[in-house]
């Protein structure tokens, strides 16, 4: 049986299209550009790849290409082979707890929350509706971001300001790439072979979050309102005083929404290094010893162990810890520094182990006292096993 998952941004769609028998990717690609000048689409399969500009005004257009490509190259006989379709959906609000077949209600949902994600949660529409013309007769699953989290209790997702903001407004933490902790979660319970554990997963890539989690279920996550809060990010400040936009605003003339931006979009690494948002990059300039690099290094390093430490004494102690995304599945050395930074708990890595990347591995010593391991994540196979479970109901 096989299951598309999509991924839509305001001008992309990504896609993963699974064999769900053995759960293997039998081809995945990107459309992008959609809506303007130089679109053009990738699509990847049994080792080739097929790359072409093409015009794309709508997802609607990247759709209906993308299903006569699938044909086209033999990679599905008909597309009735596809019997689902799961969306990754930024933000389901405080009303989505787990995965959901799509029907009105779930797309008038969506609209109503987009304020609280307006880049996403309107890119995601689109992307349902895209589908919803082209295969009108296949079901489609909806994987909210923010689902994972809805397991917070109150006093872990309330923010201490007037109670009315969350009242009215919905102000409150709500936690993103809960898809992913939540792959996490269930790779540690098969490594572990119990439910019963205290874990902290560390997602840590251009966009970041830690999570702490026990028994299966999230108890507390960096991110809050929005993704721009939490631990120190390629681009994304992370946690810092709000004073600070309505002073930086008069400073340079900027009104709220820009000086927003410079958080979002100039700070974090970039910000910090003053040369790029990407690891890799600020690595090589450490090596050189550019100060501004180390300083950006060093403060991300201290970030997410500020949030482990945090979580350590929120769990009451941890079982696991594990990394992932671009900089914890790939970067030996941010991981060996936030490890030894953890000394004080009993963590201890194996360095040959550390150098492993791109595959699980356990990369803590057996007298380590918390297990450290390194999990790629794998959102678009959750999205996939969602989206068959529910269509299987
Ligand atoms: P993601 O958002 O999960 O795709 O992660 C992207 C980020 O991972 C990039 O911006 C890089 O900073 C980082 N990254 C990827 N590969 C490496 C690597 N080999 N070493 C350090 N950082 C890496």
């Amino acid at each position: 049986m096989k299951i598309i998952s999509i991924n839509t941004g305001s001008s992309s769609l990504k896609f993963s299209l699974f064999e769900m028998n053995d759960e293997s990717v039998i081809a995945s690609g990107l459309f992008e550009r959609i809506g303007m000048e130089g679109s053009c689409y990738t699509i990847k399969f049994k080792g080739e790849k097929v790359f072409q500009e093409v015009e794309l005004y709508t997802h609607t257009d990247a759709v209906k290409i993308l299903l006569d490509r699938l044909v086209d190259l033999n990679i599905i006989h008909s597309l009735n082979e596809i019997r689902g379709v799961g969306h990754r959906l930024v933000h389901g609000g405080s009303k989505y707890s787990t995965s959901v077949l799509i029907t009105d209600t779930v797309i008038h949902d969506l609209e109503e929350f987009s304020d609280f994600a307006p880049l996403h949660n309107p890119a995601n529409v689109l992307g349902i509706q895209a589908f919803r013309e082209v295969l009108p007769d296949v079901l489609m699953v909806g994987v909210f971001d923010t689902a994972f989290h809805q397991t917070m209790k109150k006093e872990a997702y309330l923010y201490p300001v007037p109670y009315d903001w969350y009242k009215k407004y919905g102000v409150r933490k709500y936690g993103f790439h809960g898809t992913s902790h939540r792959y996490i979660t269930n790779c540690a319970q098969k490594i572990l072979g119990r439910d019963d554990f205290r874990l902290i997963s560390c997602h840590i890539g251009n966009g970041g979050s830690i999570c702490a989690i026990r028994d299966m279920k999230c108890v507390d996550t960096s991110m809050g309102f929005t993704p721009l809060a939490g631990i120190m990010m390629g681009t994304r400040s992370g946690d810092v005083d709000p004073s600070i936009i309505p002073y930086v605003m008069e400073k340079e003339g900027k009104n709220a929404s820009e000086v927003l931006d410079d958080l979002n979009k100039k700070s974090g690494l970039l910000g910090l290094s003053g040369c790029s948002n990407d690891m890799r990059d600020i690595l090589a300039q450490v090596d050189v010893q550019n100060e501004q690099c180390i300083l950006a290094k060093d403060k991300y390093v201290r970030s997410v162990v500020n949030y482990i430490a945090q979580y350590y004494v929120l769990l009451g102690g941890v079982d696991m810890i594990c990394f992932t995304a671009g900089v914890g599945e790939n970067s030996i050395s941010v991981r060996r520094e936030i490890c030894e930074k953890l000394a004080c708990l009993g963590v201890k890595i194996d360095l040959d182990l550390n150098h492993k990347c791109g595959e699980m591995v356990k990369i803590s010593t057996d007298n380590s006292s918390i297990l450290v391991y390194v999990i790629p994540t794998d959102e678009e196979l959750m999205i996939a096993r969602d989206t068959l479970q529910l269509i299987g109901r």
